[in-house]
Formats: structure tokens, C-alpha cells, sequence
């Protein structure tokens, strides 16, 4: 029997997210830990949320069982105090709107972070989410704002799941600063913008082509890694749905479809064209009449992956809609 190379192997290093992957609130995702630890290449954590220090995260994944360390976690606070030293220099002098992370981030990147007191000369603003976050602060930031600070926000998330439901996100504290201040911040650097998984993609001092990026979002991981040229793995123990997969748009479209990350160490190639068939690993076959046609040789995550591709050129081509490409993976995951 032929050897094939894993999905691991294909590449020279991940950006995973953590919320939906690696773990859901405090309980870890089936798998993930073991999954990633033999994944062979270096890894960073990217997450959206900007409140938590990078030392948090690593000491929540090192309970998991994952062995990282700060330097392995990448906020996007991080990536925020990255864009402001870049357009306004090392020591300017600059708002820290959020929790702990967002004002670590800032002086880490050597940047003045401002106290309450000395809110004069306000070169930059980076707001990020925070518990304590408080409507003088946003009234702060938005009298920055207005005399000509350059403002970045970590993420644009409206909304913040949490175990007593929904709460407001950072983009909704985002929206009070540009009601106030009649336009939105000069840049978003979380996903699904590029800025966070750029900044990965330097200290990983890979290409973004050779990075796999994992998430379990297709509008922030998954479009993130399409805006910053990286191919992507969908698992699906989060958020996204493989219905939803199958009938996303170009900018959020993923590379792989998979169950979990158990995926990255099987045989899951890029899927090809063989004449009419779409080939992936052992699965084969091709969209007629609205239906899939083809064998059930491959694995799970294989098929997925093959109907995938198979679906998105048949979009392209105007001969399903996004609801005839959801009942092409939703077949799949009835038979199984
Ligand atoms: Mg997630």
C-alpha cells in the first residue's frame, strides 16, 4: 500500500484558532490537543479576542495539554499595536481602550501607552474588547478620534457569546466611538482582515503559502486566511456548518473540509481534476443533475473535501446555487 504524505505534512507551519477548535469555553475540543501537538511545524494561536494577555491563552492551552508559551499566541491587540508603531512610529503616544491585553500589547510593541490624565496629544487609539471598558473611555477614544488620532480596532465582532448568552462584541463598542465620531476606525486588524494572520505569518517566518490556517468560522478564520493568501482548514466542531462551506462566496471559501483535526494526519490532498471527476485521495466523482455521482472510497474528511471543490466550481459556473452546493456535502454527512 502506497504511503501518502499527511495533511500536516503539506505544509510548513499553522495558524489555528482557539474558540471552536482547540477548545469550547473551558472544555477542550475531542482530539485538537493531540492533533496539533503531532502536527510536526510550528503553530500560532491567533485569536480575535483582545482582552486576554497572550500568557493567559498559552497557560489555558498548557491545561489542554498543548505545550506553548506566550510567544506562541498571537492577539489581535498584538497585531493592533503592530499597525499603529508602523504608521506612527516607536514611542508615539497612544490610547489603550480595553482590557490588559490591549495596553500590554501597545508598551510591548514600544509604543507610549497614555493614562488617564495625560489624554493630550493623542497620536493613536487602539480599541479592543474589555470588561471594563467604560463610556468615558469610548468618549475618550472618540475626542481622539475627532482630533485626528489615527484609530485601529482589533476585531469587528458585534456580538460576544458567553455562558449567559449573547453579549455586546468589540464592534459594537466600535460602532458607539463611530456614531460619535461620524466614520469608522482608519483600520481592523483581526480576522477577517489579513493584519493578525500577517503578523503570524512573520513570526512563523514562512509565506503565507506554505501556512495552513485552521478555524472552525468561515466569516473571520476562513476568510481571514483567504485575505491574507493562506489555504485553510474548516473543522467542523465550532460555528460553521459544511452546508455552509460548500455554499460560501469566494472570499470565504475553504481548501479542506474536515470532521476534526484528527484530518491534519490523514492522506487529504488538494482536490484534482481528472477529466469530468474531481479526484481527492481515494474519493472520485463529479455533480450531475444537481447530485453527486461517485464512489465512497475515501474517508469522511476526503469526501468532504472533494464535494467541496466540486461544489464551488459548479457555483462559479452558474449550474447550482448555494443551496444545491449545501445538499451536495449534506448528502454526505446523512450517509455516513
Ligand atoms: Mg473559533
Amino acid at each position: 500500500m502506497t504511503k501518502h504524505p499527511t495533511l500536516a505534512a503539506a505544509y510548513a507551519a499553522f495558524v489555528c484558532d482557539l474558540d471552536g477548535v482547540v477548545y469550547r469555553g473551558p472544555a477542550p475540543v475531542d482530539h485538537a490537543a493531540e492533533a496539533l501537538t503531532a502536527a510536526g511545524g510550528p503553530i500560532q494561536y491567533a485569536t480575535n479576542n483582545a482582552s486576554r494577555p497572550p500568557e493567559d491563552v498559552a497557560e489555558h492551552l498548557r491545561e489542554l495539554g498543548i505545550d506553548a508559551g506566550p510567544d506562541d499566541v498571537a492577539t489581535s491587540s498584538q497585531a493592533g499595536a503592530a499597525a499603529l508603531r508602523e504608521s506612527l512610529g516607536t514611542g508615539a503616544s497612544v490610547l489603550a481602550v480595553g482590557g490588559p491585553g490591549v495596553a500590554l500589547a501597545l508598551a510591548e510593541a514600544g509604543l507610549h501607552v497614555l493614562h488617564p490624565g495625560e489624554y493630550r496629544d493623542v497620536a493613536g487609539v487602539l480599541q479592543g474588547y474589555g470588561l471594563d471598558v467604560t463610556v468615558a473611555m469610548l468618549g475618550e477614544a472618540a475626542y481622539a478620534v475627532q482630533r485626528g488620532a489615527r484609530w485601529v480596532a482589533t476585531n469587528p465582532d458585534l456580538t460576544l457569546p458567553t455562558d449567559r448568552g449573547i453579549a455586546p462584541g468589540n464592534g459594537s463598542l466600535v460602532a458607539a466611538v463611530r456614531t460619535a465620531c461620524g466614520r469608522g476606525p482608519d483600520e481592523v486588524v483581526g480576522k477577517p482582515f489579513a493584519a493578525l494572520y500577517i503578523l503570524c505569518a512573520h513570526r512563523l517566518k514562512q509565506e503565507p503559502k506554505d501556512i495552513l490556517a485552521i478555524g472552525d468560522r468561515l466569516d473571520t478564520d476562513i476568510e481571514g486566511a483567504v485575505a491574507a493568501g493562506m489555504d485553510s482548514l474548516l473543522v467542523l466542531t465550532g460555528v460553521s456548518t459544511a452546508e455552509q462551506a460548500a455554499a460560501a462566496d469566494p472570499h470565504s471559501r475553504a481548501t479542506y473540509l474536515a470532521p476534526d483535526l484528527r484530518s491534519l494526519h490523514e492522506d487529504l490532498p488538494r482536490p484534482s481534476r481528472d477529466g469530468e471527476d474531481w479526484v481527492c485521495g481515494d474519493d472520485r466523482g463529479r455533480i450531475v443533475g444537481g447530485a453527486w455521482a461517485g464512489s465512497a472510497e475515501g474517508t469522511l474528511a476526503q469526501g468532504l473535501t472533494n464535494r467541496l471543490h466540486a461544489a464551488y466550481e459548479a457555483q462559479d459556473a452558474g449550474r447550482i446555487d448555494g443551496a444545491g452546493a449545501a445538499r451536495i456535502v449534506a448528502g454526505l454527512l446523512a450517509d455516513d
